[in-house]
């Protein structure tokens, strides 16, 4: 296995990351976006982490009938070569979910393809007419790739979207809702509020005003996490 420091930082345990599962979480280096409101802005501008695949498995030998599941996150995971590291894990029995911003609809074609993924969760960040603006990538085609993609298998995903009460309103998660929908997702829309800390990519504090969350529509199944 590679000897790059691929990995940012490794979380040895966790039960909020997996629904339903104990999970370490592996944390990437470097991603393709920068989102506005991103905390983990370290992670983001990193070329290198402190660990290696190598040091990942060890300390997975290790967990092997502690945990259930290892979730790939980061950054952006899927800017590495994670076939191999996928196939090393699930020969030791673990379950693997993948966080991703849906940028790499091949790889993420290829991961579930093969069965070296259980779970998604893919990020919604905006509508096509914000995307820009607030991931920083002109490439919202792409994450809709990916999402046509999900709808169409027979596998277990979710999508969720982080809210900034001063970068999307009631209206674009209602639109973004009918895009969704549209499309033919018809799971839990997962919403979780933007955490400020120091690191924030665009330095945006708390919004101006809360989110109106009573002027959201019922076109899905919507759940808050925090
Ligand atoms: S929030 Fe955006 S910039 Fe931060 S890791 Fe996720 S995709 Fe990358």
């Amino acid at each position: 296995m590679s000897s790059d420091r691929l990995i940012y930082d490794i979380t040895p345990f966790t039960h909020l990351d997996y629904p339903g599962k104990l999970a370490a979480v592996a944390w990437f280096a470097g991603c393709n976006m920068r989102c506005m409101y991103c905390y983990n802005s370290d992670i983001v501008f990193s070329k290198e982490g402190s660990y290696t695949v190598d040091d990942l498995l060890a300390l997975l030998k290790r967990r092997i009938g502690l945990l259930d599941a290892v979730v790939l996150s980061g950054g952006e995971p899927t800017l590495h070569e994670l076939e191999p590291i996928c196939r090393a894990i699930k020969t030791m029995g673990f379950s693997i979910k993948l966080d991703t911003n849906g940028l790499r609809p091949d790889r993420i074609a290829d991961l579930v393809a093969k069965k070296l993924v259980d779970y998604i969760a893919l990020d919604f960040k905006a509508g096509s007419e914000k995307f820009g603006y607030i991931t920083g990538s002109s490439r919202y085609e792409r994450f809709r790739e990916t999402l046509d993609f999900l709808i169409g298998r027979d596998f277990d995903f979710e999508v969720r979207t982080t809210v900034h009460a001063d970068l999307l309103s009631p209206d674009d998660i209602n639109n973004m809702m009918k895009v969704l929908k549209n499309r033919g997702y018809n799971r839990t829309y997962y919403l979780q509020n933007f955490i400020e800390t120091p690191n924030n990519i665009a330095n945006i504090t708390k919004p101006s005003a809360e989110f109106d969350r009573q002027s959201l529509g019922d076109l899905l199944p919507t759940k808050w996490r925090n």
